[in-house]
């Protein structure tokens, strides 16, 4: 076991704060990987607040973090991918069994016998929980490793591995390209890179934000129109409308304003994960046979072709770049909606 520096929380109402955790020796399948940067998820938020505990009950110690980028320091015997000194990323997973439909098809997310995520899951190696990013290293199976188009600012990098990717995958489901009208709401981590992959597929996009000082930003980052949600005459000038919308909301909100801006046919994905249910009207879905659907970040295959796509296109995320003291600083911005649009850590902070 090696010792390494991290953050981690120990319960769902203390701080982030500095510890030790171990991590495992690479097997021989094993990249291990010094982390220098890793992005802020409200998922890592929710989690380390075990704010879903009814479905996914979090473990302390708690350390997140899932858009990780770095540099090999050492790779297994049987690794021919990866050497010491390339660069390299993981995102939200770090393994799954590998022999299931879904991974066979590289959708490992959707594993048969559940996806290890990075942090917060049982870890197939060592019979304890995963730790996330929010380290000085991460030692992670060559499968799911991904390779990091070199022309792109390295921290700006970071949330592709979580938000571009959850974001990517969906559009890329259903379609988003020429001639299709596509709404995005909410601008956060997910919501900016969400109108970034949109508009770089070609779609039309019309950004939903709670937040009029966002509207100039939306613009920027490609939306054609930025409508303030909680202006009911705008939001019903757009009435039966939209090809697709994807809604990527960490809290509770009326989805059925949306649901009655789709055309008929056509669908709401949420990917965002509000602590609790969302109320949802049939009459909504029924009168247009609509669809309500969801997605979580996507395969190895497809996170790999999203990096890929970004680098051919130019396209990272717009970043905070933070120090890891100055996380819990940043959690309590979140929770305001005021990040433009994703923090990330500059790992190198952990050994101040
Ligand atoms: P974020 O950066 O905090 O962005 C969330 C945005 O939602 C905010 O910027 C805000 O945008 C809007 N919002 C917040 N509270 C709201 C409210 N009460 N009503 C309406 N809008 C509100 O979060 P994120 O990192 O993008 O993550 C978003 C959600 O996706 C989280 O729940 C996260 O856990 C989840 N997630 C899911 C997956 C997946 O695989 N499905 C992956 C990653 C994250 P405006 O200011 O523009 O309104
Ligand atoms: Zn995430």
């Amino acid at each position: 076991m090696q010792k390494t520096r991290a953050y981690s929380a120990a319960s769902p109402t203390s701080a982030l704060v500095a510890a030790m955790i171990e991590r495992r020796e690479p097997t021989d399948q094993d990249v291990q990987i010094e982390i220098l940067y890793c992005g802020v998820c409200h998922s890592d938020l929710h989690q380390a607040r075990n704010q879903w505990s009814d479905f996914m009950p979090t473990h302390y110690p708690c350390v997140p973090g899932h858009e990780i980028v770095g540099r090999v320091t050492r790779v297994g015997s049987a690794v021919t991918k990866f050497k010491p000194g390339d660069l390299a990323a993981a995102g939200c997973m770090v393994d799954s069994c590998g022999v299931c439909a879904a991974c066979k098809a590289s959708d490992e997310v959707y594993c048969a016998k559940d996806a290890t995520f990075t942090y917060n899951s049982p870890d197939r190696h060592t019979g304890g929980h995963t730790l996330g990013g929010y380290s000085e290293s991460v030692i992670v199976d060559e499968r799911f490793v991904l390779k990091v188009p070199t022309n792109l600012d390295l921290a700006a990098v970071a949330p592709l591995l979580c938000a571009g990717i959850t974001t990517y995958s969906p559009l890329r489901h259903w379609k988003a390209g020429a001639g299709k009208k596509v709404g995005v709401v909410g601008l956060g981590g997910l919501g900016h890179m969400a109108v970034k992959l949109a508009k770089a597929f070609g779609s039309e996009v019309v950004l939903f934000t709670t937040s009029a000082n966002k509207i100039e930003d939306g613009v920027r980052l490609g939306a054609s129109q930025v409508v303030v949600s909680k202006d009911s005459s705008q939001m019903a000038a757009h009435t039966e409308s939209f090809d697709f919308i994807l809604d990527t909301v960490s809290a509770d909100h009326d989805v059925n304003a949306y649901i009655n801006l789709l055309k008929r046919d056509s669908t709401l994905c949420l990917v965002g994960v509000p602590e609790k249910p969302l109320a949802v009207s049939s009459v909504g879905l029924i009168f247009g046979r609509k669809q309500l659907s969801g997605s979580i970040i996507g395969g190895i295959a497809e996170t790999q072709e999203m990096l890929d796509f970004c680098g051919k296109n130019g396209i990272a995320a717009d970043i905070e770049l933070i120090a890891i003291q100055q996380v819990n600083e940043a959690y309590d911005r979140l929770l305001k909606s005021n990040v433009k649009y994703r923090f990330v850590i500059d790992m190198a902070s952990i050994k101040r």
